[in-house]
């Protein structure tokens, strides 16, 4: 059986399904979770959807049908008749929702990270797939599930996010096609838009504002990196989740193939998010210094503090160029 026609075959029978995504979720992740939970509570089951600890909630994403439905790990029952995993490349990502998954009759894993470790029982993992989104969609379609405006919105997010706007390189044929086909079900395309674009809050403009004066290049690496301290974000009152996109700010200097932004943390770790402008292969960076995932966008978290972090990351990038 084909992987979307296994995964709709799995999650047929079931009358009680949690689902989740990975920690400090994406577009993809909460879109793709989001679409899923009303796909199958339209089919008449019980979906418990939840999100790994710490549990937070993106604010750019409060708007997308479904959020409300939302669960605590702790709210979820000890057991169910399927577990289903949406664009998380492994179970330490999920933590503690692992606890659910080794209970659960049957365990699912819908991604399209290459470096997933086909975790579940059914792996649907396309690495050329643009998001995960477009996985769901292709369950949805071998199912003949009835696809309604608010999950195909869910599903338009997580498209548009994953794409940096139709403009990486999973950029695919299919996924303007995807696009299109969502439109028709009645996907809110402008909504989605002005949402996650056009309603940022002025406290996370004058973050940006911040991170971007501190921008640094270093041209014999051809990086191109910045950082933001726990009181920036005190001063600016601005939070890290609502900060996906920052990154992406970065992208626009002319000859930065890679693209850091270093983020320290409450308990003073620091998360990078690394992003390749066109020719680096950053997951390969990223797994190295112990996280994972895409080609062109990946990260990790370091245990040094700010100034050790990105020492750490420029001696890897100069054993690169050596
Ligand atoms: P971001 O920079 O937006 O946090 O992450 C970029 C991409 O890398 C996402 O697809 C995300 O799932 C993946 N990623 C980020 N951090 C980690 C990590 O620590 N481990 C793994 N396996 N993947 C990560
Ligand atoms: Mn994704």
């Amino acid at each position: 059986m084909k992987g979307a026609e296994s995964v709709a075959a799995a999650v047929q029978r079931a009358k009680t399904v949690v689902a989740t995504s990975h920690v400090n979720p994406d577009g993809d992740g909460v879109g793709s979770l989001l679409a899923v939970t009303i796909l199958l509570s339209g089919l008449g089951k019980k979906v418990y959807p939840s999100l790994p600890e710490p549990w937070k909630y993106p604010p750019q994403y409060e708007f997308l049908p479904g959020r409300e439905s939302l669960l605590a790990p702790e709210s979820l029952p000890g057991n169910c008749d399927v577990f289903i995993a949406l664009d998380c490349s492994n179970l330490s990502r999920m933590e503690p929702l692992e606890q659910v998954f080794e209970r659960a009759g049957l365990t699912v894993n819908i991604d399209h990270h290459e470096d997933n470790t086909r975790f579940a029982d059914v792996n649907y993992v396309d690495p050329a797939a643009s998001s995960t989104a477009e996985l769901v969609y292709r369950v949805c379609e071998a199912a003949s599930w009835a696809l309604d405006g608010r999950a195909a919105t869910c599903l338009y997010a997580g498209l548009v996010t994953d794409t940096g706007r139709f403009q990486h390189r999973n950029t695919t044929p299919s996924a303007f096609v995807l696009a299109a086909k969502l439109a028709e079900a009645g996907a809110d395309v402008h909504g989605v838009a002005r949402e996650i674009y056009e309603s940022q809050s002025l406290q996370y403009v004058r973050l940006l504002g911040t991170a971007l004066k501190r921008a640094q290049r270093l041209e014999n690496l051809r990086l191109v990196y910045s950082y933001i301290t726990q009181s920036d974000l005190e001063e600016t009152g601005a939070t890290l989740a609502e900060a996906e996109d920052l990154i992406d700010y970065l992208r626009r200097v002319k000859g930065a193939e890679v693209v850091a932004l270093f983020k320290e943390l409450p308990d003073g770790t620091v998360r990078v998010s690394l992003r390749s402008g066109d020719e680096v292969e950053v997951a390969s960076i990223a797994r190295v210094l112990g996280g994972g995932g895409h080609a062109m966008a990946a990260g990790y978290t370091s245990e040094k503090d700010l100034e050790g972090s990105i020492g750490e990351l420029l001696e890897r990038l100069r054993d690169r160029h050596a």
